[in-house]
């Protein structure tokens, strides 16, 4: 089975703008940006969905969320805001089988998301 494109964006096998690294999470940004500032986080271990993480990922899923809060209050978006989405699954639009967490900031954002 061909590997996941995120796998291999980790792998260094397809191209990424990778902004964010270390041994548990990546930050790469989208590369069909919906806000001027989206940059998707993965964890560095390969998971299908949401609905597979079990108690043993809490760790590196936890930090994988620290380290995105990391990096918006880096790039100057702690005080304007910004928004964390996971999408799981067809209903909530996910395309990419590879959990990913988006990052989106500068601009004001809707609620409730489409
Ligand atoms: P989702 O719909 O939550 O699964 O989000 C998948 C995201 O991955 C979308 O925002 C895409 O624009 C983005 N995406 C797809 N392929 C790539 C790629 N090769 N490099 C960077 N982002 C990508
Ligand atoms: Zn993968």
């Amino acid at each position: 089975m061909r590997e996941c494109i995120f796998c291999r964006i980790r792998d260094g096998r397809v191209p990424a703008q990778i902004v964010y690294r270390d041994e548990h999470c990546i930050g790469f940004q989208d590369i069909r940006p919906k806000a001027p500032v989206h940059v998707l986080f993965i964890p560095v271990k390969h998971i299908d969905t949401l609905n597979d993480l079990s108690a043993a990922d809490s760790e590196g899923i936890g930090h994988l969320v620290v380290a995105a809060t990391q990096y918006a209050k880096q790039v100057g978006y702690a005080e304007k805001g910004y928004r964390f989405v996971w999408n799981c699954n067809g209903d909530a639009g996910q395309t990419i089988f590879h959990i990913h967490l988006h990052l989106l900031a500068g601009r004001p954002m809707g609620w409730p998301p489409g």
